[in-house]
C-alpha cells in the first residue's frame, strides 16, 4: 500500500455520517449562499479565537487579499513578509497592487527572522505579514513593538496554524487581522475550498463583509467601492462547524505523530523540527532537513512512501516575481535545497508511520 504525505480518506471513513449530515442540513435549509451555516461558523470561529469578528471567504489567498484591502493596503504600498512560504501569501500581496518585501528566516525554526524587519521598513511600508509556517507562531512580540512604533498593521497568515499558540495567545488573535485557509490539507480543512479573516476591529470587519459581496452592504444593494465575489460556501461552512468541534482532537493526533517521529528519528542525522520557546506547535507539516534530500526522497519513493518539499522554490526566485529583484536570502535559499516533509495527518495509521520510520532509518 502506498503511503501518501497527506490523505483525507481515513478521516472521511471515521466521520462520514456527520459530514453527509452536514451536506443534507444545508441542502434542506432553503438557503444555499450566505445562510445560517456561514453565520454560525463565523460566530463559532471568532469565539474560538476570542475575536469579535470572523468573515468567511472563498479561500485563503482571497482571505489575505481582502484583509490587505480592508486594512487599507493598496498600490505601491510595501508589505514585509518571507519568501519561505506558500506562493499564495505573495500572490495576494501582488493582487492588491502592493509590493512584497522579503526578509530572511531563522535558521533553526525556518520562521520570519524578526530581527531583519526593522531595517526593511521604509516610508512606503504599510503592513507586516508574518506567516505562522508549518504550524507554529512567528515570535510576535518584536513585530508588535515595531507595528506600534511605525504605525503599521499586522496581518497574520494563519493558513498553517489553526489552534497554534504562543505564550497562551492563539494564532490569529494577535494582529489587527488574520487570514485563514481551509484548503483540505490544512489543520482545519474543508471538503473543498474555504477561508476566513479574523479581526476585532469593527470597521475592518464591515469592510471585509462588503469586499466579499461585490462591494455592497448585504442589506443595501449599492456598491460604494467595487469589491469581489469571495463568499464562503454554505456547505463548506457547515462541514467546518462540525470539524471545528473536533479541532483539538486533530491537533492532539498531529502532536502524537510528531512525538513518535521525534523519538524514532533522533540521532539519525536528520535535522528535526525545532519549536520556538513559548510556542505550542500544531504540526501542519513535519519538516526535516538533510543535505542528501533528493536521494532520501527517491529511496522512500522506491518503497512506495511519498515525501514532499515545502518549499522547493523560494517565492522570490520564481520567474513571476523576478521583476522584484529581491534577494539574496541566504538562509531561505540554502534551506530550500535541504528541507522535506514526512507524511503527517491526524488519522495517519500507526503501521504506516512505522513503515516511514523504518524506511528512513534504513536509508540514513
Ligand atoms: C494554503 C496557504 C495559503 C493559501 O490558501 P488557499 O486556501 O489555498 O488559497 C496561503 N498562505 C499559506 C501559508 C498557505 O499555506
Amino acid at each position: 500500500m502506498p503511503i501518501r504525505v497527506w490523505d483525507y480518506l481515513p478521516e472521511y471513513d471515521n466521520e462520514r455520517k456527520d459530514l453527509l449530515d452536514a451536506v443534507e442540513t444545508v441542502f434542506r435549509s432553503g438557503q444555499l449562499v450566505l445562510g445560517a451555516s456561514v453565520r454560525s461558523f463565523e460566530a463559532e470561529f471568532a469565539a474560538f479565537h476570542g475575536a469579535r469578528h470572523a468573515v468567511g471567504v472563498d479561500n485563503g489567498t482571497n482571505a489575505i487579499k481582502l484583509a490587505l484591502q480592508a486594512l487599507g493596503v493598496g498600490p505601491g504600498d510595501e508589505v514585509i513578509t518571507v519568501s519561505n512560504t506558500a506562493a499564495p501569501t505573495v500572490v495576494a500581496i501582488d493582487a492588491v497592487g502592493a509590493v512584497p518585501v522579503f526578509v530572511d528566516v531563522d535558521p533553526a525554526t525556518y520562521l520570519m527572522d524578526t530581527a531583519q524587519v526593522e531595517p526593511a521598513i521604509t516610508d512606503r511600508t504599510r503592513c507586516l505579514l508574518p506567516v505562522h509556517l508549518y504550524g507554529q507562531c512567528v515570535p510576535m512580540e518584536p513585530l508588535e513593538l515595531l507595528a506600534e512604533r511605525h504605525g503599521l498593521a499586522i496581518l497574520e497568515d494563519c493558513a498553517q496554524a489553526h489552534g497554534a499558540r504562543r505564550h497562551g495567545r492563539v494564532a490569529g488573535s494577535i494582529g489587527r487581522a488574520a487570514a485563514f485557509s481551509f484548503y483540505p490539507t490544512k489543520v482545519l480543512g474543508a471538503y473543498g475550498d474555504g477561508g476566513a479573516v479574523l479581526t476585532s476591529d469593527d470597521e475592518v470587519a464591515r469592510s471585509l463583509r462588503r469586499l466579499r459581496y461585490y462591494g455592497m452592504e448585504e442589506a443595501y444593494y449599492v456598491v460604494e467601492t467595487p469589491g469581489h465575489n469571495s463568499r464562503l460556501d454554505e456547505v463548506q461552512a457547515e462541514i467546518l462547524r462540525r470539524k471545528l468541534q473536533r479541532l483539538d482532537g486533530y491537533i492532539d493526533g498531529r502532536r502524537a505523530v510528531a512525538a513518535r517521529y521525534a523519538e524514532a528519528l533522533a540521532g539519525t542525522g536528520l535535522i528535526l523540527p525545532v519549536t520556538a520557546e513559548g510556542n505550542e506547535h500544531v504540526y501542519y507539516l513535519y519538516v526535516v532537513r538533510h543535505p542528501r534530500r533528493e536521494e532520501i526522497i527517491e529511496a522512500l519513493a522506491a518503497r512506495d512512501i511519498q515525501l514532499n518539499v515545502s518549499y522547493r522554490w523560494p517565492v522570490h526566485t520564481m520567474s513571476g516575481f523576478a521583476h522584484l529583484g529581491a534577494g539574496p536570502l541566504p538562509v531561505t535559499e540554502e534551506l530550500a535545497g535541504q528541507i522535506f516533509s514526512l507524511p503527517m495527518y491526524p488519522s495517519l495509521p500507526l503501521h504506516a508511520q512505522e513503515r516511514v520510520i523504518t524506511a528512513l532509518r534504513e536509508v540514513l
